[in-house]
């Protein structure tokens, strides 16, 4: 006898309830979480069982990952079993370097790649003094993609078109950054839903309230995916602990091997790799502010 039980992927969630797609049949339906402690995610692969027209969630799959963030009171989560996240900045609004920071920070204790999108190349001059801000996470290693994507032709768009393929990707940044604008050129059904909610709600503008997985071909996740998720205020990383902070960053973690003492805090210690390495780096900094725009 065949189990009852049919597997699925969490693709939008709302308080206590959520939207899971069949695996198989990619029907879409809503199911409660059983219980108090069974938080599902978006993205989290789950054993669901139907129940009249709607289901309940029997059991959720090991997480590959995970990013959240979290305060001193409570953690929020964005979603699971992530490829990628988009840190998504544009030259305008300015971006807060601090939101930025805390992003790659919890990405990479998630172990998560990041890759920051700067889009509006079209804004020249706001564009070219946020490309400078961000030479210093080019230098660290992280991929900085420049694109409009209000362009047509726009070869940041295509480069960031390929590569969503076959991955699941975050899309995560403040609002008024070209986030919908992104989503909607690379899914234009999403477009023709969002237009659906935006007409229902009677708004003339679309802003993403709760965070949404789409399939990029067809309907299953096989050939990429995209979540995309509502803009937050602070991005708390109260569950990374201080002592751990600089081995998540790639520019400080790459010296910090060269320590004394294993808990050196790089402040004071006698010994610290990392403080030598700065002490020899200002020529290098030189270099990055020289570099060129894309
Ligand atoms: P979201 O809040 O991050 O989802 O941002 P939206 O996609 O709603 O875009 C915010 C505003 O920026 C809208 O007025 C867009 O038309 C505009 N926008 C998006 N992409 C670009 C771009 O490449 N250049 C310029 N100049 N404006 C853009
Ligand atoms: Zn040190």
């Amino acid at each position: 006898m065949s189990s009852p039980l049919s597997h699925g992927i969490v693709v939008g969630q709302h308080g206590r309830h959520c939207w899971v797609q069949d695996t198989q049949t990619h029907e879409r339906r809503i199911c409660h979480a059983r219980g108090k402690k069974s938080q599902v995610v978006v993205g989290d692969r789950v054993q669901w069982l139907a129940s009249e027209d709607e289901g309940t969630i029997e059991a959720i799959e090991p997480r590959r990952n995970l990013l959240y963030r979290s305060d001193e009171l409570r953690s929020k989560n964005f979603a699971a079993n992530l490829d990628q996240v988009f840190i998504w900045l544009a030259a305008q609004p300015v971006f807060s370097e601090d939101q930025l920071t805390r992003a790659l920070l919890a990405c990479e204790d998630a172990g998560i790649r990041a890759v920051i999108v700067l889009n509006k190349l079209d804004l020249v001059s706001d564009f070219a003094t946020a490309w400078r801000r961000l030479s210093t996470y080019r230098a660290m290693g992280y991929p900085v993609v420049a694109c409009s994507i209000k362009a047509p032709h726009d070869p940041g768009f295509l480069q960031l078109e390929s590569m969503l393929a076959n991955k699941c990707s975050l899309v995560l940044g403040p609002s008024g950054s070209g986030k919908s604008s992104f989503t909607n050129r690379v899914l234009p059904k999403v477009q023709a839903a969002t237009q659906e909610i935006s007409q229902a709600l009677n708004s003339g503008k679309h802003t993403t309230t709760s965070t949404s997985w789409y399939a990029l071909r067809g309907e299953s996740a096989e050939h990429g995916s995209l979540i995309d998720s509502p803009g937050f205020q602070e991005f708390g990383i109260q569950h990374i602990a201080p002592t751990a902070l600089a081995g998540l960053m790639p520019d400080i973690a790459a010296h910090a091997s060269n320590c004394k003492f294993y808990n050196c805090t790089h402040l004071h210690e006698p010994g610290c790799g990392v403080r030598a390495a700065l002490a020899t780096s200002a020529d290098d900094d030189a270099a990055v502010f020289d570099e060129k725009l894309p």
